[in-house]
């Protein structure tokens, strides 16, 4: 805590997960608690995964050299995951107990610690061991957070066993979501590292001071209203929708694509599947002859690989040389980290084709940017769910999960065409913008519920 005129201010630590798709909320999260006054530390585990993380992490220091920056240096561990964001988390977890000596030295003293739902189980028994208030950034849907709350009930109650013989996933009397929603590890009878972390930290999280979640009241309002009114769990942690979380200046400051700027308004599709998934070769393919065939112009971020540094590939070698000809006709094909922000709010893009990561979700609906969903793997058809029903987009359930089908150049053409020649979809979508506007903007429900939990923290 520190005094400004006399006055009480809040300091409050961040501490972020493994991946972009975890990292860049908290960024945004701590751009915005700087703007309201409040002194912001944040922890980073060191080192990262991808070259990605490691930049993003270096432009917010110097754009806000009012944040603190405290390096969390992880221990080696073993790797149990084929999946290197999971490994990460798993390190970032046991290295935790590293956490209590540097947590309790910063000044002034923390009046809250935010860490993201992934890290709870590990993070939350230090916290609590030194009464810090502990508060959990949520970084996906509370539609998923439906799920992860109820997970150990679930387990517990042997539901999951049961599932067989339904369509539906039930909590006491209360029907969730369709069985096909859900991340297919959670399903499984064998162990995994999702099963293990949804069980670990569920049971903590409900043990936090609090909740925030990037999402806002009318965007989600079924779900939040659940949780909150003791639907999900008897006594839930309290809820704060505090999204979208808006990029911040800096985020906007590299527009590398000139190109769009002699596109016509809307006439382009934006195609990405975000910071960490890869199609498979054949499926690339497909989908380069889908957007050659729909007529329509796009931009597409081509992804080839996991993790950044490892790779190596020409764009040309991964899409094949005919096809890297027929693309450039129409479309802008680039296979490198994007600054995404800039892509969605150009006026020329009117469309895009995502995996409905939640961070991609929320950033379609700031900019009023229609999705064609195409979930692959995790919480993504959960979002797409959302999506769907909002009026945010459309979604081809067919194509499954990633590498269930290949789905064919023609028919990813047919509903390219569909989405982009939608009239009301691209209003929907506008108006959805402009609730996102207003959730943030002063008075808004997210703009009060941040400005309750500041308030909460100012005086502690
Ligand atoms: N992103 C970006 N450029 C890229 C790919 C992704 O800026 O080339 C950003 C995107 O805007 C989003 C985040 O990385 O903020 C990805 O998070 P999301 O939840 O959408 O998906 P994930 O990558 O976790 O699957
Ligand atoms: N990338 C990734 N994981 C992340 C962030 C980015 O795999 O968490 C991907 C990104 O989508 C891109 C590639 O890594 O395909 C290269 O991005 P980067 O900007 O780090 O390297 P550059 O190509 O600029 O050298
Ligand atoms: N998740 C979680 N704990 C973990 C790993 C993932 O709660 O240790 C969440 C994740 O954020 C998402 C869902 O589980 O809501 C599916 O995870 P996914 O495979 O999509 O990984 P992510 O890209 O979110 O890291």
């Amino acid at each position: 805590m520190s005094s400004s005129g006399g006055r009480k201010l809040a300091h409050v630590a961040l501490l972020p997960s493994a991946g972009m798709g975890h990292l860049t909320p908290f960024l945004r999260l701590a751009a915005l608690l700087v703007a309201r006054n409040v002194q912001v530390t944040f922890i980073t585990p060191h080192p990262t995964v991808s070259l990605t993380e490691s930049r993003a992490l270096s432009t917010l220091f110097a754009s806000f050299p009012q944040i603190k920056q405290k390096q969390f240096h992880l221990l080696q561990a073993e790797k149990n995951s084929f999946d290197p964001f999971f490994n990460h988390i798993e390190l970032i977890k046991s290295s935790g107990h590293l956490l209590s000596p540097l947590l309790s030295a910063l000044t002034p003293s923390l009046s809250a610690f935010i860490t993201d739902m992934t890290l709870a189980s590990a993070v939350i028994p230090i916290t609590q061991a030194i009464s810090l208030p502990n508060y959990i950034l949520f970084t996906s849907s509370a539609k998923m957070m439906t799920l992860f709350l109820s997970y150990p009930a679930l387990a517990g109650s042997r539901a999951l066993d049961d599932l067989e013989e339904t369509d539906v996933i039930k909590i006491r009397n209360l029907e969730l979501m369709p069985k096909s929603l859900v991340p297919p590890p959670l399903l499984q009878k064998s162990d995994n590292f999702l099963k293990k972390s949804f069980m670990e930290d569920s049971e903590k999280v409900i043990e936090s001071s609090g909740i925030l979640v990037n999402t806002f009241v009318s965007f989600e309002f079924e779900s939040l209203g659940k949780i909150n009114d003791g639907e999900v769990l008897e006594r839930p942690p309290s809820v704060v929708a505090i999204g979208p979380l808006p990029p911040y200046d800096s985020e906007k400051s590299r527009l590398q694509l000139a190109w769009l700027d002699d596109q016509p308004a809307g006439s382009v599709l934006y195609v990405s599947f975000g910071s960490r998934t890869a199609l498979a070769r054949d499926q690339i393919r497909e989908l380069g002859v889908g957007l050659i065939t729909s007529g329509s112009r796009f931009v597409w971020v081509v992804k080839n690989n996991i993790v950044d540094k490892e790779d190596s590939q020409e764009l040309e070698e991964v899409i094949g040389h005919e096809l890297m000809e027929r693309v450039k006709e129409k479309g802008l094909i680039v296979k490198s980290w994007v600054q995404q922000e800039d892509i969605l709010s150009h006026p020329a893009v009117g469309g895009f084709l995502s995996h409905c990561g939640w961070n991609s979700v929320m950033e379609a609906a700031w900019n009023g940017v229609r999705i064609l969903a195409w979930p692959q793997n995790g919480d993504q058809k959960v979002n797409a769910d959302v999506v769907e029903r909002i009026g945010l987009g459309i979604w081809v359930r067919s194509w499954g999960w990633s590498g269930e089908k290949l789905v064919s150049g023609a028919e990813i053409a047919e509903r390219i065409r569909e989405c982009m020649g939608n009239e009301s979809l691209r209003i929907q979508a506008l108006g959805i913008k402009e609730d996102a506007r207003k959730a943030v903007g002063f008075g808004g429900s997210s703009d009060k519920g941040l400005t309750e939990l500041i308030s909460k923290w100012n005086q502690f």
